[in-house]
């Protein structure tokens, strides 16, 4: 299949029967190759640093081996898991509700800026509701600990999702290596990214001792087979007239539009709405509350068009994304094959179309082609077969 799943079963890695059951209620059937390879040693708390393409669940990795392994004690965190966006922390904070169902002595808490911090420091302080698992932005994890509201000595297994943008940007690994020092030197250390160059994985080796290490070398392999990708040349002053007319013509179920600034996104999405297109923005120029609301509305159906700048460029896992647009070209490959992996998720089907009107786009364009041997031919005129996507 698409996902690599071969017809070995989750109950081959002898997990708990509270969690079978709720893997069965997601409606997993084969763990993917990414889940066959790393649940086994993760399960015995050996350190993994993998890679592996988008969409093939790289989260369950995470939130079934340590839900496995964790023992509850009321009021002690174990678990932490820090991503780069607080959308994602939300997002996997569900995972982790979602996968413990049946193991309700677990409580889950989700820590993020952006919103009062006191209410942060009520839910810890009550033994009722400290969680166990904690996921967090660094920036507001650090905050907490730093101000000895939260101790992190319980900690056993301590997860970095997305690890390479959390890395190697300077403000958040700099959060990141302190927290790394408030948490007990006996510990699990995971790390996963669809990307993870030369340069970062010496830096995530320095948290880890002895990992299981799985990387793609081979670039060409983290093109996904079921995305069709396509490029159209126009100028500046183009694009919103064949953003109409793609969204017109194609039949979607849910679309994600990049661009490349908060303000932009704000009046793409206004043009959109006035031309009576269901449209949503999310990025960092509105209150948190609001973007986690916005989020919701997207992830939910209410809503089938969302306009957004990177915060949603990597992570973000809404099952009926099959196209995704580049209104504004990327400057890196790497953020390119994060934002098109949001269509096509677990192996199905998708459709990403990309504007390219400048020569720097022209650069960019060519440095993705090259780096994934992807050859992505230019929008047919004729469109492409609904069916195909
Ligand atoms: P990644 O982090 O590797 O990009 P995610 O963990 O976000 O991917 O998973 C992508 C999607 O695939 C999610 O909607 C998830 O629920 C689903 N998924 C993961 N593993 C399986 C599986 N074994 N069977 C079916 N769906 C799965
Ligand atoms: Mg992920």
């Amino acid at each position: 299949s698409y996902a690599g799943a071969h017809s070995s079963s989750f109950r081959d890695f002898l997990l708990k029967a509270e969690l079978i059951r709720a893997i069965t209620d997601c409606g997993f059937e084969h763990p993917s190759e990414v889940q066959q390879t790393c649940i086994p040693q993760a399960l015995l708390g050996t350190d993994v640093l993998c890679q592996a393409k988008s969409g093939l669940g790289k989260t369950a990795v995470f939130v079934l081996t340590t839900l496995n392994q964790m023992t509850v004690e009321a009021g002690e965190c174990t678990v932490l898991v820090m991503c780069h966006t607080r959308e994602l922390a939300y997002q996997i904070k569900n995972e982790y509700a979602r996968f413990s169902k049946y193991l309700p002595d677990v409580k889950i808490g989700v820590f993020y800026g952006g919103t009062p911090i006191q209410k942060d420091h009520d839910i810890i302080k009550n033994k009722e509701t400290c969680p166990n698992v904690i996921v967090a932005t660094p920036g507001r994890l650090n905050a907490l600990v730093r101000d000895k509201i939260l101790s992190l000595r319980s900690v056993k297994h301590f997860v970095l999702d997305e690890c390479d943008k959390m890395l190697d940007q300077i403000d958040m690994r700099r959060d990141v290596q302190e927290i790394f020092r408030a948490t007990p030197t006996e510990k699990q250390v995971m790390m996963f990214s669809a990307t993870l160059s030369q340069e970062v994985r010496p830096i995530c080796r320095k948290f880890m001792r002895s990992p299981l290490e799985i990387f793609v070398d081979d670039e060409t392999k983290l093109t996904l087979h079921g995305l069709q990708q396509y490029a159209i040349k126009l100028d500046e002053g183009e694009k919103n007239r064949k953003l109409n007319d793609l969204l017109d013509s194609l039949e979607f179920n849910q679309v994600i539009i990049f661009v490349k600034s908060t303000q932009r996104a704000t009046e793409l999405d206004k043009l959109l709405r006035e031309c009576n297109f269901p449209s949503v923005a999310v990025h960092s120029g509105v209150s948190q509350e609001e973007r986690i609301k916005r989020y919701k509305e997207f992830k939910e159906f209410n809503k089938r068009i969302c306009v957004a700048t990177d915060v949603f460029g990597r992570g973000i896992d809404i099952e009926r994304i099959n196209l995704a647009i580049n209104y504004d070209l990327p400057t890196d490959a790497d953020s390119y094959l994060h934002r098109v992996g949001r269509a096509g998720r677990f192996g199905t089907k998708g459709l990403s179309i990309s504007f390219v009107s400048s020569t720097q786009d022209e650069d960019v364009l060519k440095e993705i082609e090259k780096r994934f041997e992807a050859k992505i031919p230019p929008y047919p005129t004729e469109g492409v077969e609904s069916s195909s996507y």
